[in-house]
């Protein structure tokens, strides 16, 4: 990462295609984001790589999608309807809206007068709806504000399905909603966001070492999925005596207490321009959830363990990470500023795997017909793989930089010379080395790399 700032990332995204404000031409709307056609890209590889790591390569892990509006006695159950919210005060003089908890002073963050701030009060995050054409209290809905619950009211349904022993997991990715009192930070904090969660079921007196488990294995996943270097990501501990840091600024850190249904958290956390800030919250569930659908529901939520003859609830560990802070950790880890040949190159260093183009292929005369053609025809096969777009609309340079900017890996140019020995150029996006490949090889070449 260079040092780069927020705005200008902000701007690259909204160039480029990355995200773009929601409602733009409305003027927006606070805390939704729309994601572009190269945001979209570097998103489905992201949440890729997640399931892979997650479902795909595991054994004791399955994944569901269920639906966003569940039946509201799950998000009493959950404690939500009750508990989920933040405290909201307001200042007296120009009536902006603050959480709290989130004051640095008691100045005013927006007009910066003194001693303004009205006493909190607790603000439920929760966004209502209703369901069907009758608008009584009994058609009150809600928006998930997370997708967890849906893996514990359907823990019986795939355990059951899957003839699933403990321990085991239930994955699922999927949209979330939080009516946030304060945003800012881009895509950092939404009102509208995407997460990954993972519950994962485990004999009582084990949650532990599983809860250290997933610990590890989260944290290794980020340091290679998006190759982060040491001093971006640390652990938050927080336990109910004491907060503590594993990693880089051990100083910077504020006592907190896990919430209400954990009995501890490991917050994983990346070195933002605005501070270090959650990406992924693992927390230790004990059976309180699955505890409070059997009260709730009143169906059986125990597990009858074959080995000792004993039945017992399971108790949960919750590896939970956001995509949308994923995108945003992925681009401060990526971008690049470089000086070649006394010019400015900006580059998007994108892991191969979560970069949205692989490749790029051009022409190097555009007015050359028998060039175009093989470059267009290279194109269409690589799109059968990968994703891969055809360009002629600039000098080389210019095309490069333009790749280089949104980090394709590869750009592939064909030349007079291809006419002749049938290779191709492959210029590599971070030493902007080359190298002759067949045209016949260029695809498995690629694979190779990429996949
Ligand atoms: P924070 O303290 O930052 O509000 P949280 O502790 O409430 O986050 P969790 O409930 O643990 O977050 O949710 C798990 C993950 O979901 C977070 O680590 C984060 O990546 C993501 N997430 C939560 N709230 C938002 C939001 N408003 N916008 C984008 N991502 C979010």
């Amino acid at each position: 990462m260079t040092n780069v700032n927020m705005e200008t990332i902000v701007s690259l995204c909204k160039r480029r295609g990355f995200v773009f404000q929601g409602s733009e031409i409305y003027g927006g709307i606070g805390g939704f984001w729309d994601y572009g056609p190269l945001g979209v890209e570097l998103k489905n590889n992201i949440k890729r790589a997640w399931w892979r790591a997650m479902v795909q390569e595991r054994e004791d892990v399955v994944g569901i999608d269920a639906a966003i509006i569940m039946n509201p006695l799950v998000w009493k159950a959950s404690g939500h309807v009750d508990t989920f919210t933040d405290p909201l005060v307001e200042c007296k003089n120009c009536h902006h809206r603050f959480r709290a908890d989130m004051l640095k002073s008691d100045a005013c963050p927006n007009c910066g007068v003194r001693g303004t701030m009205t006493e909190p009060r607790q603000f439920n995050l929760l966004f209502k709806t209703r369901v069907g054409p009758v608008e009584d209290d009994a058609s009150i809905a809600y928006l998930r504000p997370e997708t967890a619950q849906a893996m514990f009211v359907n823990y019986r349904n795939v355990q059951e399905s899957m003839r699933k022993k403990l321990p085991f997991g239930i994955a699922q990715i999927g949209r979330s909603f939080r009516n946030e009192i304060v945003m800012g930070n881009f895509i950092f904090r939404d009102r509208e966001f995407e997460q990954m969660e993972m519950e994962f079921f485990v004999k009582p007196g084990t949650e532990d070492e599983w809860h250290d488990y997933w610990k590890e294995t989260r944290l290794n996943w980020w340091k290679q999925t998006f190759q982060i270097r040491d001093e971006h990501i640390r652990v938050k501990v927080i336990r109910k005596d004491r907060t503590y840091i594993e990693g880089p600024d051990p100083d910077d850190v504020k006592s907190e207490v896990p919430p209400h249904y954990s009995k501890g958290n490991y917050d994983l956390e990346y070195k933002f321009p605005m501070g270090w800030s959650e990406i992924e919250g693992i927390a230790s569930r004990t059976d309180y959830d699955l505890s409070a659908h059997q009260q709730w529901s009143g169906k059986d939520m125990t597990y009858f363990d074959d080995e000792t003859k004993e039945k017992y609830i399971p108790y949960v560990v919750e590896p939970a990470m956001g995509v949308d802070r994923a995108v945003l950790a992925c681009l401060f880890e990526s971008y690049c500023e470089e000086t070649v040949r006394n010019e400015k190159r900006v580059v998007l260093k994108f892991p191969y795997a979560l970069a949205p183009y692989k490749a790029a292929v051009f022409p190097l005369l555009r007015n050359r017909p028998e060039l175009v053609e093989l470059a267009r025809n290279l194109t269409r096969d690589l799109k059968t793989e990968m994703m891969a777009m055809y360009d002629d609309t600039g000098a080389i340079g210019k095309l490069y930089r333009r790749q280089d900017e949104i980090g394709t890996p590869f750009c592939i140019t064909v030349d007079v010379q291809t006419l002749d020995d049938h290779q191709v150029t492959i210029r590599d996006r971070d030493s902007m080395a080359q190298v002759r490949v067949e045209i016949s090889q260029v695809k498995g070449w690629l694979l190779e790399r990429v996949r």
